[in-house]
């Protein structure tokens, strides 16, 4: 049996991040990941500039700079009829998610963290005691950092009976080889039931992610069909002169929005995409994934109440994720308001201001 202060499962930025923040508060931490890293992960890359003090803190933000990425200068979106809206942003980065994920978990490896990788965790009991094939563990407090469909929610009693939220989206994601003359703007378009996003994330690659309606699917296997019914239709993305072809086969995630779980139980927290996801649209995944995991390292060594520290991250921020989502599938009213926006300067600011500053 091994013990632990503190257990922490899933070793993506969220489980990482409060991993590392308690091992050097000088507690015992134990991470079960059931992957060997580095793994790919189905994301658009993208980092909200909010992310780079809790990196200051963990003491990986040099190691996250030195890693191959791209400056990002802006976001430009558009309509499936062609209309665009751009904000400039110097403080977006593209980075792959393989490598920052790796990195983060080596970080916390650095600090003392006890990582077990490629094991399943299958079993929890109260108390608490978990289970993987090779494994037994106790601990006093766990945290499910297990992402959307997370085991330990369900464990421990704090998954909502509700899961997902209409409409039913689904998620297709890869990498591309990136036209030599692409940009570093990230891209968003809309099409008629979902929309896409592109971003350059190295010299040679590009990501590329298709977010569209659970009936669009069917064209899962199909990629070149795929693209002919959703993004080829836009003008802007037909002009980037994409081969369409991935670099890997396309990989899928579902539900995106999922209604949130309880934040926390008897010595049990859930955190990042565990607690609750959000319209991937805004890229703050990541963001919130590392923020909520910063709030339960505080509770957990100071004390403070994370549910309501949870509500005041979520009530600002996800209302405007909110927003975002009623337009970013109604293709008139996302017209309507983009050409607002375009007219308001103080309002796209505002705008920009809710997703991109702390
Ligand atoms: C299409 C799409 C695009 C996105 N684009 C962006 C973006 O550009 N920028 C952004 O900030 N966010 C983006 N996001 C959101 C972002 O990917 C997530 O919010 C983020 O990965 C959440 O981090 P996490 O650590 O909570 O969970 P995850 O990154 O999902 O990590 C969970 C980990 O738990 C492990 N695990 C699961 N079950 C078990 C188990 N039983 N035992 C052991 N280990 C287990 C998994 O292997 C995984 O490594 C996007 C999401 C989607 C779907």
């Amino acid at each position: 049996m091994e013990r632990f202060d503190i257990l922490v499962v899933g070793g993506g930025p969220a489980g990482t991040t409060v991993a590392t923040l308690c091992a050097k508060r000088g507690l015992a931490v134990g991470l079960i990941e059931r992957r060997r890293f580095p793994r790919h992960k189905v994301c658009g890359d993208v980092l909200n500039p909010n992310c780079w003090p809790i990196f200051e803190r963990l003491g990986a933000a040099d190691c996250i700079n030195s890693l191959p990425q791209r400056r990002l200068t802006a976001a430009v979106f558009t309509t499936q009829g062609g209309s665009t809206l751009t904000v400039d942003h110097p403080g977006l980065r593209a980075i792959s998610r393989s490598l920052l994920d790796a990195a983060l978990l080596n970080r916390a490896r650095s600090v003392g963290v006890v990582i077990f990788e490629g094991e399943v965790v299958h079993g929890v009991t109260p108390g608490w005691r978990v289970s993987t094939a090779h494994h037994e563990f106790a601990t006093r407090y766990l945290v499910g950092a297990d992402g959307r469909h997370s085991l330990i929610a369900q464990k421990t009693g704090l998954a909502s009976p509700r899961k997902r939220r209409r409409p039913n989206s689904v998620a297709f994601q890869a990498h591309f080889a990136a036209p030599p003359a692409m940009d570093d703007r990230v891209q968003l378009h809309l099409f008629s039931g979902g929309y896409c996003g592109i971003v350059r994330i190295d010299e040679t690659r590009l990501n590329l992610c298709i977010v569209t309606d659970l009936d669009g699917a069917g064209h899962r296997g199909d990629c070149e069909r795929l693209f002919a019914d959703t993004i080829w239709r836009n003008p802007q993305v037909r002009a980037l002169d994409i081969a369409p072809v991935p670099l890997e086969p396309l990989q899928s995630a579902h539900p995106l929005r999922t209604i949130p779980n309880k934040a926390c139980g008897r010595d049990a927290y859930l955190v990042g995409d565990a607690l609750r996801t959000y319209e991937p649209f805004t890229g703050q995944g990541i963001f919130f994934a590392m923020r909520t995991a910063q709030l339960a390292a505080q509770t957990i060594c100071e004390g403070v109440d994370y549910t309501a520290a949870i509500d005041a991250l979520y009530s600002e921020r996800g209302r405007t994720n909110d927003l975002l989502h009623q337009l970013m599938y109604r293709q008139r009213a996302a017209s309507v308001f983009s050409s607002v926006l375009a007219r308001v300067p103080a309002l796209k600011r505002w705008l920009a201001g809710m997703v991109l500053s702390s």
